[in-house]
């Protein structure tokens, strides 16, 4: 099952470009269109190429490439945007590239990464030094779920007064960052909360329980990435749609792991939840 990418699938992203770029030139950024969602900011290749580039930070489904002194490259994967990487001899020319493969950074390290993106929701721009918390797309991102921030008492207070259901406060970026449908069904599941439980009534417990599930789905999901990585276990060398270990996520009518009642189906704000009514209040 390939899903829109969440914090974990970006952050084994992350990590799988760390190895092949922190401290790497680059010979040359190739872009191979003018856009993907957007259209790419003018002289970006030319701003890119040549440069060292540094650690890539995550931030929510984001991540933010330094490339030399002056600015990152800011990437995000869209629905199905894929990163790969390969081994580029000086001779090879680039010559296996697919029709998606748009945007391809090729280290002087004879390594290149890939974005491939069929769908093209995938964005590419650049970042100036010390803009990073300014960007349009980064400014009104809510906090980090697995930073020192993010705990319980932040969490209720973050679903205070809202009257959306639980569920779709959670989704809400502005709120809380990186979290998708999968991994807030699967939290949802674990806290033994109900989707369509109001947010303004998570009270202290719930709150305890939901925060500590959000942190574990995610930290559980990162290190099975780090396992793909590791193993190489990744469908067409596409790194970070590795196989995900849901327990109710796209399980319609399975029983239950706990109680074993049948997994219903919930659309909210037309995405598709998946809970255990019996468990889940
Ligand atoms: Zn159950």
């Amino acid at each position: 099952m390939k899903t829109m990418p969440e914090l974990p699938e970006v952050e084994t992203v992350r990590t799988a470009l760390e190895a092949v770029v922190t401290g790497q030139k680059v010979e040359k950024l190739h872009l191979r269109r003018p856009d993907l969602r957007w259209p790419f900011p003018a002289g970006l290749a030319e701003r890119v190429s040549g440069q060292i580039m540094g650690r890539p930070q995550r931030r929510g489904k984001y991540i933010l490439l330094p490339a030399g002194e002056t600015g990152s490259l800011l990437l995000h994967l869209g629905m199905s945007g894929a990163v790969r990487i390969c081994e580029t001899p000086a001779d090879s020319g680039l010559s296996d590239l697919g029709p998606h493969d748009h945007v391809i950074m090729q280290l002087a390290s004879q390594h290149s990464w890939i974005f491939c993106d069929p769908r093209r929701f995938g964005h590419l721009d650049w970042v100036p030094a010390g803009e990073e918390t300014r960007h349009w797309l980064l400014r009104e991102m809510g906090v980090e779920p697995l930073s020192n921030r993010f705990s319980a008492a932040l969490l209720q207070q973050l679903m205070a007064g809202r009257k959306s259901p639980v569920k779709t406060a959670l989704l809400d970026q502005r709120l809380i960052a990186g979290l998708g449908n999968i991994y807030v069904s699967e939290a949802l599941f674990r806290a033994g909360i109900s989707p369509r439980r109001k947010a303004a009534s998570i009270g202290p417990q719930r709150a305890q329980r939901l925060a500590s599930a959000i942190r574990q789905v995610l930290l559980e999901a990162i290190e099975q990435g780090g396992t793909s990585l590791r193993d190489h276990r990744q469908p067409n060398g596409e790194i970070g749609y590795f196989v995900q270990k849901l327990k109710v996520y796209g399980k319609k009518d399975a029983p239950c792991p706990a109680c074993a009642t049948p997994i219903r189906m919930l659309r909210q704000s037309s995405r598709s939840g998946f809970y255990c009514p019996s468990c889940q209040r």
